[in-house]
Formats: structure tokens, C-alpha cells, sequence
């Protein structure tokens, strides 16, 4: 209940008076971007604290999406998700491709595998995927059914930041994956993001792609773009990497904090994955989120009329993923983005209420919000 020491274990932001120093160094060195001692520093510091060989820092989290769907030269169609944050199918819309939607799986929330076959056109060229809440999706079936069709697989594991299954980072998977450190995320660097591949040949490639296609000063093999990380945001990242663990660890706390308080309230649903995760040797969750799932009728009330009674008690839930992408407008009249298409994800949309979930959360006001909840 001492909310000044669990800031010292697992601050939200690194303590000022450490910033300094490296702030200093940048000024010293005079080198404010471009690929600094900083930038180098930290891609290496990622790619070994996430068990990968090939990381390509980024100045967002959507930029690495676009990359890499520009990087891997999709055409056409690429079936996604409509249960994630709208970057996902911007960054198909940014490259001219058609997204197109698919139902999710109603216990991860991830793309479901068996509806995949049914959405191929001879159009389709690639599947973006999304491990929602950090969840791994169900990578086996999806690399499965792209192998079978030809299709590339790009994850938008800007949630997994840290998730491990069997041992190994869920980043491996797929021909690529991009991850956001903006500030919401379990991990951050101010804003910041990065693409994972599997080859030196490809990483390059992105490195090339995310300075305007530049190889060297006077050749540019593809129209690329500004999305370089400068020099702070580096230094932030590598100072801010140095409590990723404790950050993860005081999250997995209050999910346990949550589940025990939550589990049983008739009406209340809880994520099965997070459940699950704590007994699972083979999952290594992150706890990125913490959702929760209202049937209005046997708890007595809406998910909206709940997320209200949290707003007026000064409690920040977020109705997360809501509305569905395929509800906004550059969206909702594609074909695929019919609510009959996509029961599942109307269901859960309409029904999520993502929980207060930060590594400087105290217990006190973990209760807070399982009282608010349960009376
Ligand atoms: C946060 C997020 C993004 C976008 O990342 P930014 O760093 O905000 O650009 C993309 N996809 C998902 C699923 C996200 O949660």
C-alpha cells in the first residue's frame, strides 16, 4: 500500500536526474539523429532483452507497419483484423491495399485461423494479424494456411512487447513483426516503435526504407521515408529498459490483484489468457492490459453504464477496441466489414471494458476499482 516505493521499483517514466546524463552526452557529441551512438545502442540492448536477431528502430509504431508492408511489396488484398487499434488497417490503406476483415477468436481476441481460408481471393497477398492484449495469435495455423496459399505474414505485435511462448519470442514469428514503444505501451520510448525480420539482407533494407530509401548519398533503391528514431528518444529507450522487468512483474501483480478480486461477480467475464498465463510454463505474458467482459444482463448493467459509474469515481477504463475499425468511416462499407462477417468481434466489442492497467498502480487503488466493479 505504499505507493512511494513501488515508484522506485517500477517508475512509469525513468527518474529525471538519470536522464540527465545522457542528455549531456548528446550534447556533448553534437549528434542529434541519424543512426547516433544512442540509436545503435539501443537496437542492440532490444534485440538481445527480446531474444531476436534483427531489429530496425522507428520513430512510431505505425510507421513500421506501413514499412513493412512496403518492404515485402504486398499487393492487393491483406486480411487483417477489425478487433485492434485502427493503425493496423491504416497502414494497409497508407500502401493502396485493400484490408479485409476477419472474425476473431472470442477467447484471445486474435484473428481467427478457421475464418482466414474463406477471405483468400486470387487478390490476397499478405495476413496482419494482431496479438491482441500481448496474447500470442495462433501462429501454427496462420503460418500453416500462409504456406499453403503463398501469402506473407506481417504481425502487428505492437501489444507483445516481452511475450515469450515455449521459450522463445512470439517476435520470431511470421516474415516480420513491428512493435510500438509509444507511451501507452508497456514499454516506451516517448513515442517509437520498431520492425523485427528474420535476415541481415531484409534489415537492411528497412534501414534504407526508413531514411528515405537512401543507400548511400547519391542512390535511392525505393521510395522510402522519414521515420528514423533520433538521439533522446534512444536514450530514454535504453534508460527506460532498465525497468521493463520490474515494470512487467508489479503488472503481473495487479492482474493477480484483479482476477482474485473479479473472479466469480456474476455478469463479469474475465480474459481466460491472463488467467491461464499464471500457471502456464509455456506462456510468458506481459499483462499489457486488463480486460474484462460485461453481459449486461446478469450484471445488471451495460458496459457503458459501468464504464460511466468508474468515469464519475474518478476511474480511467477504456472501452479497447471500441468502436471496431470496420465501424469508422474509411471502413464500414467494405463488404467484409458487414456486422454478419464479424459476429464474434461485435460481441466482444460491445461488451470490453479494459481495466487501469500501469506498472505505478497502487493497491490501494487496485481495490478502488474492484469495489467500484463489485458493489
Ligand atoms: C499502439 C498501437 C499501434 C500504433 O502505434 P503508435 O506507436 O501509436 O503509432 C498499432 N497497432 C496497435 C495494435 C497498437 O496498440
Amino acid at each position: 500500500m505504499d505507493n512511494r516505493k513501488l515508484t522506485v521499483t517500477s517508475p512509469l517514466l525513468p527518474p529525471l536526474e538519470e536522464i540527465i546524463p545522457y542528455l549531456e552526452q548528446i550534447w556533448e557529441s553534437r549528434w542529434i539523429t541519424n543512426g547516433g551512438q544512442f540509436h545503435q545502442q539501443l537496437e542492440t540492448a532490444l534485440a538481445q532483452y527480446l531474444g531476436v536477431e534483427y531489429l530496425s528502430l522507428f520513430t512510431n509504431g505505425t510507421l513500421p507497419l506501413i514499412t513493412a508492408l512496403q518492404a515485402l511489396h504486398i499487393t492487393g488484398e491483406v486480411i487483417t483484423t477489425p478487433y485492434s487499434f485502427v493503425a493496423t488497417s491504416h497502414a494497409i490503406w497508407w500502401n493502396g491495399l485493400k484490408p479485409i476483415f476477419v472474425d476473431i477468436d472470442p477467447v484471445t481476441g486474435c484473428m481467427d485461423p478457421d475464418k482466414i481460408e474463406a477471405a483468400i481471393t486470387p487478390q490476397t497477398s499478405a495476413i496482419m494479424p494482431v496479438h491482441v492484449y500481448g496474447t500470442p495469435c495462433n501462429t501454427e495455423r496462420i503460418q500453416e494456411i500462409a504456406v499453403r496459399y503463398g501469402l506473407k505474414v506481417i504481425y502487428d505485435a505492437a501489444h507483445a512487447f516481452g511475450v515469450q511462448k515455449a521459450g522463445k519470442s512470439i517476435l520470431l514469428e511470421g516474415d516480420m513483426s513491428t512493435l510500438s514503444f509509444h507511451a501507452t505501451k508497456t514499454y516506451n520510448t516517448l513515442e517509437g516503435g520498431a520492425i523485427i525480420c528474420h535476415s541481415a539482407e531484409m534489415k537492411q533494407k528497412i534501414d534504407y526504407l526508413k531514411n528515405f530509401g537512401f543507400e548511400d548519398e547519391v542512390t535511392v533503391m525505393e521510395p522510402g521515408i522519414n521515420s528514423k528514431m533520433d538521439e533522446v528518444r534512444a536514450a530514454y529507450g535504453l534508460l527506460n529498459l532498465k525497468y521493463v522487468d520490474s515494470a512487467i512483474s508489479r503488472r503481473k501483480e495487479i492482474a493477480r490483484q484483479y482476477v482474485k478480486g473479479l473472479k466469480g461477480v456474476e455478469g463479469i467475464a474475465l480474459y481466460q489468457p491472463i488467467v491461464d498465463s499464471f500457471e502456464s510454463d509455456d506462456l510468458k505474458h506481459n499483462y499489457s492490459y486488463f480486460p474484462i467482459f460485461v453481459d449486461a444482463g446478469r450484471y445488471g448493467m451495460t458496459r457503458d453504464d459501468l464504464y460511466a459509474k468508474m468515469k464519475a469515481q474518478g476511474i480511467m477504463g477504456r472501452r479497447y477496441f471500441y468502436p471496431l475499425i470496420t465501424a469508422f468511416t474509411p471502413y464500414r462499407d467494405f463488404p467484409s466489414a458487414a456486422k454478419e462477417n464479424i459476429p464474434v468481434a461485435e460481441r466482444i466489442s460491445d461488451s470490453v471494458i479494459c481495466l487501469p492497467m500501469h506498472h505505478e498502480l497502487s493497491d490501494v487503488d487496485v481495490y478502488r476499482v474492484i469495489n467500484c466493479i463489485i458493489l
